[in-house]
């Protein structure tokens, strides 16, 4: 098969969901579809492992199938498809964002009885960002679910994109009847799935046939659901894969993952309309997947966290072309070329090719940092860089035995560099003191058990009271000296000298804009 047919049938997308919404059940369905696995049973309750251990990674010591910690692959129907991790549990940080970038689309998984919730918002801007398509699945319709007009409504004025139902529900939890199909026009019955069973043999009814319908749902439900179609037709917005592909309108479907009703349709759908490895920006034009040299960029950086092992994994998308071990790239940002080895993490070994839409991970020796470009030609670019992510928390952070200052400002550099925590300066002073940021709290208890075990230095973190960060977008055009603050504001600056500004309060930020003519903030920060 060509390359380009390869490349055409890859589907590398990103999960995104609140904790418990039930992400880790989906997926599960997904593969048992896929056939990676044969049963799908509970992998959960061993949530024992503190540090950034993904679900995944439990079932790959559940299944002893080949799962890393960032990727799952699996075959459907022709089409070759990673799930990539992005996890939503304590461990929550940078990362999960970062593998977005990696993404071509994403699946939100909304649980029906709560909504849209935190954490499903933070990952939605992401996405937004970037402008991929987003599909929606509404789960556990098995249980009591909030109207699923206001669901619509609420993924509309929360995450303000437009939304348009594929199916539509009938009723929930105990009464739930099943799902109606918009395009079909037909009524699949809700029945629950044994444990691991793969085919549901659910009644589909033509919903023209009202006897047969009213039978099977009852009256009220019959008459609720023409009501619920009418509104549905003349309210929502109409199917548009145009806009879906630019990810200004997600297809929404409900279902429930647990009893694995509704989650074939939803594969199948999402699988037709969305998309195979797209042409990613770079310093030097667009490149194609498809063109024959090999390209990607380090978007995960992970640390050993045994001691004796300081290697590193560096996580490359490709984006373009082939990998094969061994081969000879140009590392363009260390301006050096570098032979990529045999990747240590890699899915399915029996697959003999990895391109664009893949991840492979590869040995790091120290040399790589996030968003760094790897290609193959001798026509150098650079990937579009990744964002800096907002961190949420902050500490000041000093050594406690002032002899080990050199291990100190190392280690937390080495840290910082891999992309674990990002770290900061007084805007007028100089290393003295150093700030650190984080998006999730553990970051904090891992960047001190590391520089403990790893560089021998213990450290005192003191915590700060600030949660929103501003990058400024214009510092050439205005004196950041200057700039008039708010009592819960503070000045700092990043490695690179990049000035920002800190606030504690979110409605500080509106303040100091009104305050300051001209001045541009932003949540992301270029690297
Ligand atoms: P995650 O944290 O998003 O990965 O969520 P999980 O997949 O671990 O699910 C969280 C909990 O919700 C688990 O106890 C699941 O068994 C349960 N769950 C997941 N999907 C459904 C569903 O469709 N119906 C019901 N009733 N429970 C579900």
């Amino acid at each position: 098969m060509s390359l380009e047919s390869e490349i055409k049938k890859r589907r590398t997308f990103a999960i995104i969901s609140h904790p418990d919404a039930g992400k880790t059940t989906l997926t599960e369905k997904f593969l048992l579809y896929g056939g990676a696995i044969n049963l799908a049973g509970s992998v959960k309750g061993k949530k024992t492992a503190k540090h950034a251990v993904s679900d995944w990674m439990e079932i790959e010591k559940e299944r002893g199938i080949s799962v890393t910690s960032s990727v799952l692959q699996f075959n459907y129907e022709g089409y070759c498809i990673n799930i990539l991790d992005t996890p939503g549990h304590e461990d929550f940080s940078e990362d999960t964002y970062r593998t977005l970038m990696a993404a071509d689309s994403a699946v939100m998984v909304i649980d029906a009885s709560k909504g849209v919730e935190k954490q499903t918002i933070k990952l939605f801007k992401v996405c937004v960002m970037r402008h991929i398509p987003i599909f929606t699945f509404i789960n556990k319709m098995d249980r009591e679910a909030n109207d699923p007009f206001e669901l619509l409504d609420e993924i509309e004025s929360v995450l303000g994109i437009a939304t348009c139902p594929i199916n539509w529900p009938i009723g929930c939890g105990k009464e739930f009847k099943g799902v109606y199909d918009r395009k079909e026009k037909n009524v699949s019955l809700f029945k629950a799935a044994m444990n691991g069973q793969k085919e549901v043999d659910t009644e589909i009814v033509d919903a023209s046939d009202e006897a047969v319908l009213k039978d099977r749902i009852g009256d009220a439900f019959y008459d609720k659901l023409q009501e619920d179609i009418e509104l549905l037709d003349g309210a929502s917005a109409e199917f548009d894969q145009e806009m879906v592909s630019a990810g200004d309108l997600t297809p929404v479907f409900f279902g429930s993952a647990l009893t694995n009703f509704g989650v074939q349709t939803f594969l199948e759908h999402f699988l037709s309309m969305t998309t195979s490895p797209l042409p990613r920006k770079s310093d030097q034009g667009v490149i194609d997947p498809f063109t024959e040299d090999f390209s990607a960029f380090v978007f995960k950086i992970q640390a050993n966290m045994n001691k004796a092992h300081r290697d590193r994994i560096a996580f490359m998308r490709i984006c373009s072309g082939k990998f094969e071990a061994g081969m000879e790239a140009n590392h363009v940002q260390g301006g050096k070329k570098i032979r990529l080895s045999q990747p240590q993490q890699m899915m399915a070994e029996e697959r003999h090719i990895v391109d664009a839409g893949d991840i492979i991970g590869v040995f790091d020796p120290g040399i790589f940092s996030i968003g760094d470009t790897i290609c193959k030609s001798n026509k150098k670019f650079t990937f579009e860089g990744i964002p800096t992510f907002a961190p949420e928390h902050f500490a000041r952070v000093r050594q406690i035995d002032t002899m080990k200052r050199k291990q100190f400002i190392k280690g937390i550099n080495q840290i910082a560099q891999e992309g674990a925590i990002q770290i900061f300066q007084e805007f007028n002073t100089g290393m003295e003191e150093i700030i650190v940021g984080v998006v999730g709290v553990l970051q904090f208890e891992v960047l001190e058990y590391r520089l403990k075990n790893e560089y021998g230095v213990d450290i005192r973190l003191e915590p700060l009271p600030y949660e929103h960060i501003r990058w400024i977008e214009n510092p050439e055009e205005i004196d950041v000296n200057r700039i008039v603050g708010t009592s819960d504001m503070k000045k700092i600056k990043d490695l690179k000298g990049n000035p920002l500004l800190v606030f504690a309060n979110s409605w500080s930020v509106n303040m100091v804009l009104e305050r300051n003519e001209g001045l541009k903030l932003s949540e992301f920060g270029r690297n």
